[in-house]
């Protein structure tokens, strides 16, 4: 959420990214060839009884897979496989599907949907950056308080992405193969965004081949620049956790006023340009969506004294890096949060 005070923009409890960093994918899906082994899909079907069931179609960060690239228009169509899933393997649970309150055409189509089925709800939400991640997810729909990091299904609650529930429908109920997953691939490294198919078990340079813009230094990091993890390695092979990649240009000169291309996903990092001290801002307490103040991990770090990290409710940060990049002074917040963790 951005509010405007006094004509200075203040980000309030975490960001829209979808309006800050616009990401646009190419309609088409490629398909990425590759003949050395693969993982074959698998899921690990909890022993506990599942009670609720949350779906987010509703994604917050800009390089995630859209919903519309797996829905294809055919919603119906992929609530028909959740209810499959659901009656084969999960009776006794309810179903809470989570959509985009801008999307009125999806939400239209799972509420007309919805009125024939008890077992499902429809929620509607605002795409706000990390309203999607368990911990909020599961205060939002159920009004439940979980740890960071914590198995949901001690709590009876499974949290699905779509793919997978594609996959078990297809692999374990239908029968069929099922050995691709769509990955999305975007940044100022790229010669395009763009949707690929591909077999988990690829590797990341593979997958990147002639997609990158030839002659640049770049960096690449799975599930996103905020708090995912950066391929040191590109002959790492992905699995089937991984969400999607993004590649960063990265330039030996700083951007000139990055806000105003608001089209670009510029997001500079600390290699380029020095840190500077905590200039007290308080922009990190006011994106933290969690109601923290990283700063105050900062200082206790640089003191030398991170265990004393822990008396500011370090347990309750859900790791999103809102704090980080929100830091005009470039400090690495989640990451001296993580060494405070540890
Ligand atoms: S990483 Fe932790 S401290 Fe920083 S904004 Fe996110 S929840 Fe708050
Ligand atoms: S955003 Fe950075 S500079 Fe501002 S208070 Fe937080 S740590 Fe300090």
């Amino acid at each position: 959420m951005i509010e405007k005070k006094k004509n200075k923009k203040v980000y309030k409890k975490g960001l829209n990214l979808l309006e800050a960093y616009p990401i646009k994918f190419s309609e088409s899906v490629v398909f990425v060839k590759y003949d050395g082994p693969v993982d074959n899909f698998s899921f690990p079907f909890p022993d506990k009884k599942v009670e609720h069931i949350i779906v987010n179609l509703c994604p917050t960060e800009p390089w995630a897979l859209p919903t519309r690239a797996i829905l294809k228009n055919e919603t119906p169509d992929f609530l028909n496989k959740l209810e499959a899933v659901r009656t084969e393997y999960f009776p006794d649970s309810h179903c809470h599907v989570v959509v985009n309150h801008q999307e009125s055409s999806l939400v239209n189509e799972a509420e007309r949907y919805k009125s024939q089925k008890d077992w499902l709800s429809i929620h509607t939400m605002e795409p706000v950056y990390p309203y999607d991640t368990p911990v909020l997810i599961v205060k939002n729909i159920l009004g439940l308080d979980i740890a960071f990091g914590q198995n949901t299904i001690e709590l009876g609650i499974l949290l699905l992405d779509p793919q997978t529930i594609t996959g078990i429908f297809e692999y374990y109920i239908q029968k069929n193969e099922f050995n691709t997953r769509l990955i999305p691939i975007s940044g100022t490294g790229l010669n395009e965004n763009k949707i690929l198919k591909v077999r988990p078990g690829t590797p990341v340079e593979r997958i990147l081949e002639t997609h990158v813009k030839a002659g640049i230094k770049y960096r690449v990091f799975l599930d996103g620049p905020l708090n995912g993890t950066e391929v040191e390695d590109l002959t790492q092979k992905i699995d089937w956790s991984v969400k999607n990649i993004v590649v960063l240009e990265e330039r030996d000169y700083k951007t000139p006023f990055p806000y105003l291309k608001v089209n670009k996903l510029l997001f500079t990092t600390s290699l380029m340009g020095e840190l500077r001290r905590c200039v007290y801002c308080n922009f990190c307490d006011d994106i933290c969506p969690v109601n923290l103040e990283p700063a105050l991990y900062w200082h206790c770090y640089t003191r030398g004294e991170k265990h004393k990290a822990r008396l500011y409710a370090l347990e309750k940060c859900i790791e999103c890096g809102l704090c980080s990049f929100i830091c005009p002074s470039k400090l690495e917040l989640l990451h001296v949060i993580r060494e405070c963790k540890s």
